[in-house]
């Protein structure tokens, strides 16, 4: 007998973060973009933590529109910030959001003169399946460098080194950052657990 398809909404458009994940999830899953199931609206993502951000868009979704789905939301925390920019990454240094060196280039201001440039990229994924929401996190601690290094990659990734290498994300291969990455760890929770269902 064959096994029905789950049918599970990635509450996203973008078609790099569909791919990895059709990768990761094998053929026991159909994921579906936003598109698909024809969401044109932005999605709420409103909340105060990087975690609520990934339920509020999943549970938004997964009410409107009645589907099983699941949402991720990645913040940068930084030692010598506080924290910051935390749930503000993506709008760090305008409001767009789509200001990808701006942002860089205030955090580098920022940690000036900073003796510890630690900080960890965070990501949750919250999962909703029959109403019922399960979340899933990944961490990849590092150090922000003074310049930016590599071409590779997108926001942050040219002056983020991941502990236990001495390039950036920037100068690495997809494959072997999604190996190391914060999403690739919450990535790989998500589906080990839908495999167990
Ligand atoms: P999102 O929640 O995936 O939209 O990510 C929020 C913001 O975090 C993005 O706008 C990026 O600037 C940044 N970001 C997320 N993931 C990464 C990453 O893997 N490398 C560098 N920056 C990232």
């Amino acid at each position: 007998m064959t096994e029905k398809l789950k049918k599970l909404v990635f509450v996203t458009n973008n078609p790099h973060k569909l791919e990895e994940i059709r990768n990761i999830a094998g053929d026991r899953f159909q994921i579906c973009s936003l598109k698909d199931i024809g969401c044109c609206e932005e999605i709420p993502e409103t909340a105060d933590t990087i975690r609520e951000n990934a339920l509020m868009k999943a549970r938004y979704v997964a009410e409107k529109y009645g589907v099983d789905c699941f949402a991720d939301d990645t913040g940068l925390e930084v030692t010598a910030l506080g924290g910051a920019p935390g749930v503000h990454t993506a709008r760090y240094a305008s409001a767009s959001g789509h200001d990808t060196a701006g942002n860089m280039q205030l955090l580098l201001h920022n940690l000036a003169d900073a003796d510890d440039r630690s900080a960890r990229f965070v990501t949750w994924i919250a999962l909703v399946i029959d109403g019922k929401a399960t979340t899933f996190e990944g961490v990849c601690e590092g150090t922000i460098l003074e310049s930016m290094h590599g071409e590779g990659g997108f926001g942050y990734d040219p002056v983020f080194r991941p502990d236990g290498f001495d390039v950036t994300f920037a100068q690495m291969s997809g494959d072997r950052k999604n190996a190391v990455s914060h999403r690739g760890k919450a990535t790989r929770k998500l589906i080990d657990y839908l495999n167990t269902l």
